[in-house]
């Protein structure tokens, strides 16, 4: 029997550098997999239908809440954001060690249903080294970067009952902390 895989769940304000960090990750590791959530958002710069997220409209997000398919939802940012629940139980079950990449919110009602999850927080350095990693991508309004600001203050709040806090401060730093997380969850098992 294929052993059940682990969940591991990951927090970040946005522009902590988190996609960053889960890219190379998962480049190296074949047992691992990323939950591709869908979205009412629109692509930003070179994200991809189906890689980075599943596009779609509101009209279709709001019958999957309808039909009870997503293990959990939450409107994010003015967008709806959500993940089926039959995605993340077969990548388990078939033995994939699942990165779920969710905001405090849906962490702590992810959490809830799957207790045996692993969860990870990145934070940046500083608030200002955040704007300014906002500003520097350049994908943003000025709107758009100020209310991830205000989100991002209140989810480092939260960042107090996640399992691991991985500070992004030295990139290559931070992904051996989070590869050493999921070695120690997988040798715990
Ligand atoms: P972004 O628009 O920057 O890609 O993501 C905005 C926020 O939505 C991030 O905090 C991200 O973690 C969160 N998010 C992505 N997918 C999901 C999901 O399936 N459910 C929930 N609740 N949040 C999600």
């Amino acid at each position: 029997m294929v052993k059940k895989g682990h969940l591991f769940i990951i927090s970040a304000p946005s522009g902590a550098g988190k996609s960053t960090i889960l890219t190379a990750i998962l480049k190296k590791d074949s047992r691992l997999r990323y939950s591709i959530s869908c979205t009412t958002r629109p692509p930003r710069g070179n994200e991809r239908d189906g890689v980075d997220y599943y596009f779609i409209s509101d009209v279709a997000f709001r019958k999957k809440i309808d039909s009870g398919e997503l293990a959990e939802w939450a409107e994010v940012h003015g967008h709806l954001y959500g993940t089926s629940a039959r995605f993340l139980d077969d990548g388990l079950r078939r033995g994939y060690d699942i990165l779920f990449d969710i905001d405090v919110k849906g962490a702590k009602k992810l959490y809830a249903k799957y207790p045996e999850a692993t969860l990870v927080f990145i934070a940046p350095p500083s608030m200002d080294e955040l704007k300014r990693r906002l500003a520097e991508r350049g994908t943003d309004s000025v709107e758009a970067i100020e209310q991830r600001m205000k989100n991002a203050r209140a989810e480092m709040a939260e960042a107090k009952w996640y399992h691991h806090v991985i500070v992004n401060d030295d990139l290559a730093q931070a992904i051996s902390e989070l590869k050493a997380v999921i070695e120690k969850a997988r040798s715990q098992k």
